[in-house]
């Protein structure tokens, strides 16, 4: 079957043929008959930009292959496919007081997409990347074999961040955390500008397992950087009331109805995004001590919006996510700067600090300040601004991630990732006639 796919954002649909194995040797048959503009995996679409689509070719939509093979309850062990989802995970794993060792700001992600895209969450500075807890996988090749990859094997390193180009992941076993409770104790602090709160992060991050600031980008002059800071951990049992205390590891997200088809583009305007960024800096709490939080509402808020992603209109938004290692806050300041004086209508704009960067080859995360925001697609000279921001980011020896692009260069990317040649020598050894590729992989000749 034919079908049109974008990613998250929206932005540039493109038709492959579609399938949906639901074996292995379903998956292995139809890369194998893939043809000549190749396949790739897809998971749950929630990359922002093209890593799971491929224009006039294959995309394996893996969801399907979704099954939980062995739960080790005792050791915190799961063996699942590949394309289960980490909400399906955490339903099933909570109640038995266990929890994924990385969730992004959504849980409709599968473990391919987690792997692929070797995904961090809020707590990257104390438990690095998705991968670091993933004990084994198995990956369909492009020669139809598939292999029993270990952390530390070369393919292993290079599929992890590898955005589906060395192979189609089968299926993984992921290393869990243990929790006592569904319930989430966190802080909440403001920050009056970036200076108070890079100061903040800086001295305060290591006591907290998560941690992550939203910045007012429309803010500017004294305020430029003003944000608000929510750090957490999980709530142990004594910190429940007798109520919550009968279920205290109860995982019921609530969802409100979907944002409907149609929505104008041109909605998000600097002016509407501002009165709203005002509104949600004025309602944080100066500082607040230990509120028990949701799950769903500390890590996941936007999960309770289906199709959220609608709101921008049809001309769809991209997210610009980037890191710059410790000692270039001059450059982080600068770009926050001219991001807010661009006039950049940004409703999510997030800081963090990662922690130690990981095996994987084009694996994102680096020692330094990560920024991430969503910019409707349509803001006036939004590409040259960011093309521009490329070269910051670049010089200062950051990188952009993958996972959220749509729009890099092919020149500034080799730049940022030093392992990219050893990436497309190994995929040239493994699969030299380009069988497994993507829009993204073409488009910046990965
Ligand atoms: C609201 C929101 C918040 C987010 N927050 C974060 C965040 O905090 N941190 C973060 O790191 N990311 C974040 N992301 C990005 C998201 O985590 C990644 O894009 C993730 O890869 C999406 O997983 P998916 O299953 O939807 O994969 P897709 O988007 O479908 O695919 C992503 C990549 O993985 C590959 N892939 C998928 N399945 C397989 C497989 N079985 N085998 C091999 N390759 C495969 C695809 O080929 C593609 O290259 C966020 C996205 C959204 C929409």
């Amino acid at each position: 079957m034919e079908g049109q796919l974008t990613g998250w954002g929206r932005t540039a649909p493109t038709t492959a043929r579609l399938c949906a194995p639901t074996t292995a040797d379903e998956a292995a048959a139809a890369l194998r008959g893939a043809g000549g503009r190749g396949a790739v995996a897809r998971g749950l679409g929630r990359s922002y930009g093209d890593a799971a689509q491929n224009a006039g070719g294959t995309v394996l939509d893996m969801t399907r292959l979704a099954a939980v093979r062995s739960l080790d309850l005792a050791q915190g062990l799961v063996e699942v496919e590949a394309g289960i989802s980490l909400d399906r995970l955490m339903r099933l794993l909570l109640p038995f007081g266990w929890f994924v060792p990385v969730t992004p700001g959504t849980r409709h992600v599968t473990v391919g997409g987690a792997i692929g895209a070797d995904i961090h969450g809020k707590n990257h500075h104390v438990s690095g990347s998705f991968s670091r807890h993933v004990t084994r996988m198995r990956l369909l090749t492009a020669d139809g074999g598939t292999h029993e990859l270990l952390p530390g094997e070369e393919l292993f390193d290079a599929t992890t961040g590898g955005m589906g180009l060395t192979g189609v992941i089968l299926d993984a076993t992921i290393r869990l955390l243990p929790v006592s409770t569904s319930l989430m104790t966190v802080d909440t602090e403001r920050a009056h500008d970036l200076d108070d709160l890079m100061d903040r992060l800086e001295t305060t991050d290591h006591r907290y397992r998560y941690s992550v600031a939203w910045i007012d980008l429309v803010a500017r002059g004294a305020a430029t950087g003003r944000a608000v800071l929510t750090r957490g951990e999980h709530a142990t049992a004594d910190l429940l009331s007798p109520r919550q205390l009968a279920d205290p590891l109860a995982f019921r997200p609530r969802s409100l109805p979907a944002v409907p088809r149609g929505i104008p583009g041109g909605l998000l305007r600097t002016a509407t995004v501002g009165a709203f960024n005002e509104l949600w800096y004025r309602k944080a709490p100066r500082e607040r001590r230990g509120q028990l939080q949701r799950i769903g509402a500390f890590f996941h808020p936007l999960d309770g919006v289906p199709d959220w992603n609608r709101v921008y209109g049809r001309a769809g938004f991209l997210q610009y996510q980037f890191v710059v290692p410790y000692g270039q806050e001059a450059t982080l300041r600068s770009i926050v700067e001219q991001l807010s004086r661009h006039g950049c209508p940004s409703f999510l704009a997030v800081l963090k600090r990662f922690g130690e960067g990981g095996p994987g080859w084009l694996s994102f995360p680096m020692p330094g300040w990560t920024l991430a925001l969503d910019l409707p697609a349509g803001v006036p000279g939004l590409g040259p601004l960011l093309d521009r921001l490329d070269e910051q980011v670049l010089a200062a020896g950051g990188r952009v991630y993958l996972a959220k692009d749509s729009r890099m260069r092919p020149q500034t990317l080799s730049g940022m990732y030093p392992r990219l040649a050893e990436f497309r020598a190994l995929r040239q050894r493994i699969d030299p006639h380009g069988a497994l590729t993507s829009d993204l992989a073409r488009r910046l000749a990965l």
